[in-house]
C-alpha cells in the first residue's frame, strides 16, 4: 500500500498531469494520492496559492474579485480542457471559488485558511475527475471524511493523534482516493491549514493513518542533492538517509521536503522516497529508519546563513553552579530562542538567529548579562553562516573531522566556532557567510568524488 503525494509543479499543467497519470497508473498499489495546487508552470508564473492570498487581499479592503477569480479558475480550466468529461468538476470549481466572496470575515480565524485550502481542494476534486476519465475509478475525498483533525492554530495546524485510527479506516477503499493537501479541520469543524508547504504534511498523515508501506513524495528534482546544486556544479543525489540526518540537513537550509511532514511518518517508521515526475525511473532519496548501506560516512552538506553568536567566558565559570541557567534565563527574559551552545571549562557561546535581534534589543542584552553574570569576556559576533557535515556513518569511521577542518583550513577559513554532539550524526562549523560557498564546495569535494 503506498501513499502518493505530488507538489505543485507535478501539477502545474496537463503536460504534467499527463505524466502524473501515468505514474498513478504504472503501480496498483498506490492507493491514496494526494496532491497540491496547481504550481508554476515557468519561472515568471504564479502558484494558485499564491493567486488565492491577492484574493485574499482584495477582499479584506473590498475590492473586486472578479478578475483575480478569473483568473485563478482559468488555471483550472486550462488543465480541465486537455481531457474529456470534464465540465461537471469545472462548474463545481467555479462554484467553489466564487463562494469565497462569501465567506465570513469578522471574528474569523480561519478566513485566510479557508481561502488559501481551496487551492488544493479544487485540485483534488479536478484530479479525481480526470483519472476516472482516463479509466482509473478515483474519488475525492474532503479531509474530514478521511479524518484529519487538526489544532485550532491558524495557517499552523498540528496533527491530532487521533485521526490516524479514522484514516485507518479507509484503507480497503476499492477506489484511488485523491486527498487535497494542506489542509484539516479543526474540532470545531474549521478549516485550519499547516504552514506554506504543508501538502507534504498530508501525504505523511495518511500515510501514518492507514499504515503504509512506504510514503512516495514526488517532486521536480530527482531527489535530495548532497550539496546545494547553486554551490556545487552538479551534486550527487543521495540514495539513502536516516530520518536523522535528514532532520540535520533540513535543518542547516535543505529544503526539499516540508520539516514537519518527517513526524508522522518517523512515528510510524514509514519509510519516504522523494522522486521526480520528470524522471520517474529514476530511484530517487530513500529516507529510512535505518540505513542498509554505511559506506559512505558523510551524506550531506548544508549551511544557512543570518546568525549571530555571543560568546562568554569566566575563569572558574565550571565551578559555578547555575551558571548556564542564569544566563538562559536571561535569554528567556528577552523571549530569545537559541539554536546552539557549545561550551568549554570556561567559556560558552549562544548561537541565535540574527533576526531575532535589533541593535537597541541587542545592547540591552548584552547590558544585562555583563551585569548579572560578571563574565571576563563578553562579545557578539555577527554574519555568521553554519556549515553542517552530515552523516551517521561517522560514528564508524576515525578521521572525518580531521578531513573537514583539514578541508577548510586549505582554504584559509577560519572557524569561529566547532559544535559536535555525541550522537556523531553531524559537525558544524561556524564561519564568517563570506566564505560558505568556498566551504561547502571544499567539504564536497573531500567527502564526495
Ligand atoms: N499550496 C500550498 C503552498 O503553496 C501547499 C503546498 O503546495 O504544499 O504552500
Amino acid at each position: 500500500m503506498k501513499v502518493i503525494k505530488f507538489g505543485g509543479s507535478s501539477l502545474a499543467s496537463s503536460t504534467q498531469i499527463d505524466k502524473v497519470i501515468q505514474i498513478v497508473q504504472s503501480d496498483a498499489n498506490r492507493k491514496f494520492v494526494v496532491v497540491s495546487a496547481p504550481g508554476k508552470r515557468t519561472a515568471e508564473d504564479k502558484k494558485v496559492t499564491d493567486l488565492l492570498i491577492e484574493l485574499y487581499q482584495a477582499l479584506l479592503v473590498d475590492r473586486s474579485t472578479k478578475e483575480i477569480i478569473k483568473k485563478i479558475y482559468q488555471r483550472y480550466e486550462e488543465i480541465a480542457q486537455a481531457y474529456p468529461n470534464q465540465d461537471t468538476v469545472l462548474h463545481e470549481i467555479l462554484q467553489d471559488l466564487t463562494k469565497l466572496n462569501d465567506l465570513k470575515i469578522e471574528d474569523n480565524p480561519y478566513y485566510l485558511d479557508a481561502i488559501l485550502a481551496t487551492g488544493e481542494n479544487c485540485n483534488a476534486k479536478l484530479i479525481a475527475s480526470i483519472l476516472s476519465a482516463q479509466g482509473t475509478p478515483a474519488k475525492y475525498i474532503n479531509p474530514k471524511d478521511l479524518g484529519i483533525v487538526v489544532t485550532s492554530e491558524p495557517q499552523n495546524a498540528q496533527v491530532i493523534r487521533q485521526s490516524y485510527n479514522k484514516i485507518y479506516q479507509w484503507r480497503d477503499s476499492e477506489e484511488i482516493l485523491v486527498i487535497p493537501g494542506f489542509f484539516g479541520y479543526t474540532a470545531e469543524g474549521d478549516i485550519c491549514t499547516f504552514s506554506r508547504g504543508g501538502s507534504d504534511v498530508t501525504g505523511a498523515i495518511v500515510a501514518a493513518g492507514i499504515k503504509a508501506d512506504i510514503y512516495e513524495n514526488f517532486t521536480d528534482v530527482n531527489g535530495i542533492y548532497a550539496a546545494h546544486p547553486g554551490f556545487v556544479h552538479q551534486p550527487e543525489t543521495i540514495d539513502e538517509i536516516t530520518y536523522r540526518e535528514m532532520r540535520e540537513l533540513a535543518y542547516a537550509g535543505f529544503s526539499v521536503f516540508h520539516e514537519e511532514a518527517l513526524m508522522p511518518s518517523f512515528q510510524a517508521k514509514i519509510p519516504v522516497v522523494i522522486k521526480n515526475t520528470n524522471n520517474p525511473d529514476h530511484p530517487g532519496t530513500l529516507i529510512t529508519t535505518k540505513r542498509t548501506n554505511w559506506e559512505k560516512p558523510v551524506v550531506g552538506i548544508a549551511s544557512d546563513q543570518g546568525f549571530s553568536m555571543i560568546y562568554l567566558s569566566k575563569y572558574l565559570m565550571n565551578r559555578e553552579v547555575g551558571f548556564t541557567l542564569r544566563v538562559l534565563e536571561i535569554l528567556r527574559d528577552f523571549n530569545l530562542n537559541y539554536e546552539h551552545m557549545p561550551s568549554g571549562i570556561d567559556d560558552l557561546s549562544i548561537i541565535l538567529r540574527a533576526r531575532q535581534l535589533t541593535p537597541e534589543l541587542e545592547e540591552e542584552l548584552l547590558r544585562k548579562i555583563a551585569y548579572e553574570i560578571d563574565p571576563d569576556e563578553l562579545r557578539i559576533t555577527h554574519d555568521l553562516s553554519l556549515v553542517v557535515v552530515v552523516g551517521e556513518g561517522m560514528k564508524h569511521r576515525v578521521g572525518s573531522m580531521a578531513e573537514s577542518t583539514a578541508a577548510l583550513a586549505r582554504k584559509n577559513i577560519n572557524l569561529e566556532m566547532i559544535n559536535q554532539g555525541s550522537s556523531e550524526v553531524s559537525i558544524m562549523f561556524g564561519i564568517h557567510k563570506d566564505r560558505e560557498q568556498e566551504a561547502i564546495r571544499s567539504l564536497y569535494y573531500t567527502f564526495f568524488d
